[in-house]
């Protein structure tokens, strides 16, 4: 008698599914690789560490080649007048982790207080920037994609505070004749906030001028700014997509 109800059921429940099953639907196929999750300050374990402590440093060139001058110790911090610095892998569309504090004593204003940035492919620019109760324009201020996105909210912890990025990106694609088959896109959460939104980004970030894109390589090294503020960085790890 149950078996019989069962089977009505069953039946009653394909007539509505137009003779459809719920596994037609269902894909077994290529199960998610497992990841460990972070914890805190823990990556996820198929994460690749950039910046964990002073030893990260070797991962770390000059921009224009040669060692980093930047101080290295368990957090690295600008050295204002060295120079950009850049890793010395290369990526292209990614998820990354980037903890920064701005100077805990307050020196100059808008753009000259903590200054410093985030270039994903070395070209486009998430601003960071001490940007607590400290005027600017709009889209320069932090969580900026600079002088392209204003932030949706300002999310911004006191100077001297550690503040976190997580940012996904996804690298543009372009054709063979050198035109644009796809623009970068990124999202960018501000200590947790959501400040960026799948946003489009017009090309690498320009302080004069329109952003336009040029052709260029698929993977690119991720660059820190030295900005002339002692910025710093910590727990920087990066997942390629
Ligand atoms: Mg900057």
């Amino acid at each position: 008698m149950k078996q019989i109800f069962s089977l009505l059921i069953l039946c009653m429940m394909m007539y509505l599914a137009n003779g459809q099953t719920p596994g037609e639907t269902e894909d077994w196929s290529g199960a998610p690789e497992v990841v460990t999750p972070g914890n805190g300050t823990q990556p996820p374990s198929d994460a690749t560490v950039l910046y964990g402590g002073a030893g990260d440093i070797e991962k770390w060139v000059h921009v224009e080649g040669g060692p980093p001058a930047w101080e290295a110790g368990d957090v690295l911090t600008v050295v204002p007048g060295s120079g950009d610095i850049q890793t010395s892998q290369v990526f292209g569309d990614v998820q990354l982790h980037v903890e920064w504090r701005t100077p805990e004593v307050i020196e100059g204003k808008g753009q000259g207080r903590g200054n410093s940035g985030v270039f994903l492919m070395g070209l486009y620019e998430v601003q960071v920037l001490d940007s607590y109760e400290n005027e600017t324009y709009s889209n320069g201020q932090a969580g900026a994609i600079y002088k392209q996105h204003i932030p949706l909210v300002n999310a911004c912890r006191p100077p001297g505070v550690w503040q976190s990025f997580d940012i996904f990106f996804t690298a543009p694609g372009f054709r063979e004749d050198g035109s644009l088959l796809s623009p970068a896109f990124i999202t960018v959460v501000h200590n947790g906030v959501l400040i960026q939104n799948h946003v489009e980004l017009l090309g690498p970030t320009l302080n004069i001028g329109k952003p336009r894109y040029e052709k260029h390589a698929e993977r690119l090294p991720l660059m820190l700014q030295e900005h002339s503020n002692p910025v710093s960085y910590r727990n920087i790890w990066i997942r390629e997509l």
